[in-house]
C-alpha cells in the first residue's frame, strides 16, 4: 500500500517538473514508462527503464528508489542493492526517500546502508585519468608554523599549495616535533583498509618517494584546534585544475603510550584517505571508520565496514558533478 501511494506521488512530480536540462526531462519520459511497467507488475522491465533514467539522473532519489524496488522485485539483489546505496549517498536524512528506502532495505535484508557522502550536495571523486592516484607520505614534516594543524580557508589553503610547489619547499620542511620513526609505517597500514577498493578497481592509489606530482601529500602536525583531534584533510576543487589534497596527522598523543599513538595514526590516517578520495561526510553509524572521529575511543582499532564500502563504490559508481 505504501508504495502504492509513492508511485502516485512520483508520478506527479514527475508530470510537473519543469527540469532545466534535456537529460533531466528524457529521464522524466523513461521514469514514466517505467511506472507503467511497474504498475503491470513487469518488473524487469520497469528496471530497465529506471535504471536508465538513473543513469540519465543519478542523484534522483526517486529514480534511484523505484530502479531499486523494481530489482529486487525482479530478485535481483545484487541491482538492487547498488541502486539503494546510490540513493543513501545523495540524500540527507530530511529526504522523504529515506523512510521508504530504509523500509525497502529491511524488506529485502540488505546488509549494508551507504550514507550521504557529499559537499553541499556536490557528487566529487578522483578522475580516471588522475589515477593511481600518487601519495606521498612524508617522513614526519611539518608544514611552516602559519599553516600547520590549522584550519585554512580557502586562500590560505591556495597559498599554501602554491607554496608546496616551489622547488625546494617540501626539502625545507623541518621534522614534526613529536614525531617517530614509525608513524609513517603506520600510515601505510592504515591505507592498507582501503586495498580491497584496488580489488573492485573502484580507485588505484600508490605510494611515491616525490612530492612532486602527488595527489595526496600527507604531513604532521603536534595539535590541531580541537584537543583530541588526530588529522585533518585539506583540499578545495577547481574544475580547471588538479590541486593535491593534504592530510596532516598528529604526532603529539601524550600521556598516551606509543601504542596507542601507533594505532590513533593508523586510524586517522585510513579515515582521513576515506575523505581524500571522496567520502566527504561522516558516517552517521557509530561503528563505521568513517564515523565522526569525536566518537572514537583512545587506543581502539577503527576498520573499514560494508557501510563504509558501499558508500565508496556508490560514490564511484555514476557520474559525478566534478572531479578533484
Ligand atoms: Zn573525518
Amino acid at each position: 500500500m505504501q508504495i502504492r501511494q509513492l508511485i502516485l506521488a512520483v508520478f506527479l512530480s514527475l508530470s510537473c517538473s519543469n527540469s532545466a536540462t534535456l537529460a533531466a526531462e528524457n529521464a522524466g519520459v523513461v521514469a514514466q514508462k517505467g511506472l507503467k511497467a511497474l504498475q503491470a507488475k513487469k518488473y524487469k522491465e520497469a528496471n530497465q527503464y529506471f535504471a536508465k533514467a538513473a543513469l540519465l539522473n543519478p542523484r534522483d532519489a526517486s529514480y534511484q528508489y523505484y530502479a531499486s524496488l523494481s530489482a529486487f522485485q525482479a530478485g535481483d539483489k545484487n541491482t538492487g542493492k547498488a541502486a539503494l546505496s546510490r540513493l543513501f549517498l545523495t540524500q540527507t536524512s530530511h529526504s522523504p526517500y529515506m523512510n521508504p528506502a530504509m523500509e525497502l532495505q529491511k524488506r529485502y535484508g540488505v546488509n549494508a546502508h551507504a550514507y550521504y557522502a557529499l559537499k553541499n550536495g556536490m557528487h566529487t571523486v578522483w578522475s580516471r585519468r588522475q589515477m593511481p592516484l600518487k601519495i606521498y607520505v612524508s617522513n614526519g614534516l611539518a608544514l611552516p608554523e602559519a599553516y600547520r594543524g590549522k584550519n585554512l580557508n580557502v586562500p590560505q589553503l591556495t597559498e599554501l599549495q602554491d607554496w608546496l610547489r616551489k622547488p625546494g619547499a617540501v626539502q625545507s620542511l623541518k621534522v614534526c616535533p613529536g614525531y617517530q620513526s614509525g608513524f609513517a609505517s603506520q600510515v601505510r597500514s592504515g591505507l592498507g583498509e582501503w586495498n580491497w577498493a584496488l580489488q573492485e578497481r573502484i580507485i588505484t592509489f600508490q605510494f611515491v618517494n616525490s612530492p612532486v606530482g602527488a595527489n595526496i601529500l600527507v604531513f604532521w602536525s603536534p595539535s590541531f584546534p580541537q584537543p583530541s583531534q588526530a588529522g585533518q584533510t585539506l583540499y578545495m576543487v577547481r574544475n580547471t585544475e588538479t590541486r593535491p589534497i593534504i592530510i596532516e596527522l598528529r604526532t603529539d598523543f601524550s600521556p598516551y603510550s606509543s601504542a596507542v599513538a601507533s594505532q590513533s595514526i593508523r586510524n586517522a590516517a585510513a579515515h582521513e584517505f576515506g575523505h581524500a578520495i571522496g567520502i566527504q561526510c561522516h558516517s552517521p553509524f557509530g561503528g563505521d571508520l568513517m564515523t565522526n572521529w569525536q566518537s572514537w575511543s583512545e587506543g581502539a582499532s577503527y576498520h573499514i565496514s560494508e557501510n563504509d564500502k558501499e558508500t565508496l563504490r556508490a560514490l564511484y559508481s555514476v557520474a559525478p558533478h566534478q572531479t578533484f
